[in-house]
């Protein structure tokens, strides 16, 4: 049977952006979709942070970890897409990567904060937000806790900042209850196919030359 073309095959990856608060499972849910869906075309957008790295976090593969003062140079250059304050430290998307991915055609992951997906809905309205959430507060207590990446305090800083970040909700396009992993993911991947097929996406002289 031939193959179905999907609309972003004729022209310009697309922009996905994966938030919700700190332990909802955008890491495990994204590091999935990538390792396993070799045909939608997916890319991870790497972020710029003043956060020191946690053990096992490389430079350039997880974040390029940048000093204070280094990441102000970059927001003054006008290097990012978007850029926020998140618990103390300053998060940003290199702009120059991810244009030259969406040109290569590639259909781009941002797993960015609420601050940050609004931000680039405003200049790219074609992105894709999703939002994810556990399916309870206690939940994510228990999520965080048991990945033992943050302390007891910082833990509590995330919480917090989870009742801020529902109140974008409405913001988003799709929001995933991520209770089973394998569930959610192929959820997220359905998004994907569906937006694929956008009318708005659909260039009629890229496939019926006239
Ligand atoms: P985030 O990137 O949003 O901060 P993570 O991907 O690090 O969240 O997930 C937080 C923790 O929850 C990790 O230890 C991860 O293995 C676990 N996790 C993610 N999704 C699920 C799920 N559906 N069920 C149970 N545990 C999950
Ligand atoms: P963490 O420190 O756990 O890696 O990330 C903390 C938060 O920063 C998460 O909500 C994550 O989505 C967000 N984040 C990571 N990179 C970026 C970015 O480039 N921009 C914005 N706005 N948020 C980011």
């Amino acid at each position: 049977m031939p193959k179905t073309r999907m609309n972003s095959e004729s022209g310009k990856g697309m922009l996905i952006l994966i938030s919700g608060p700190s332990g909802s499972g955008k890491g495990t849910v994204c590091k999935l979709l990538l390792d396993n869906n070799p045909d939608l075309n997916l890319t991870l957008s790497i972020s710029a942070t003043t956060r020191p790295p946690r053990a096992g976090e490389i430079d350039s593969r997880d974040y390029f970890f940048l000093s204070e003062k280094e990441f102000q140079t970059r927001i003054d250059k006008g290097d990012f897409l978007e850029w926020a304050p998140i618990y103390g430290y300053h998060y940003g998307t290199p702009l120059s990567n991810v244009l030259q991915l969406i040109e290569q055609g590639k259909n781009v992951i941002l797993e960015i904060d609420v601050q940050g997906g609004v931000s680039v809905k405003k200049k790219f309205a074609g992105s894709v937000l999703i939002f994810l959430l556990t399916p309870s507060r206690e939940i994510l207590y228990k999520r965080l806790a048991e990945r033992k990446t943050e302390s007891q305090q910082e833990i509590d800083k995330r919480i917090m900042w989870a009742d801020t970040e529902l109140g974008y909700i409405s913001s988003y396009d799709y929001v995933l209850i991520n209770d089973n992993l394998e569930e959610t993911v192929a959820r997220v991947r359905s998004i994907i196919m569906a937006e694929q097929s956008r009318s708005s996406r659909f260039k009629l002289a890229d496939c019926w030359k006239q």
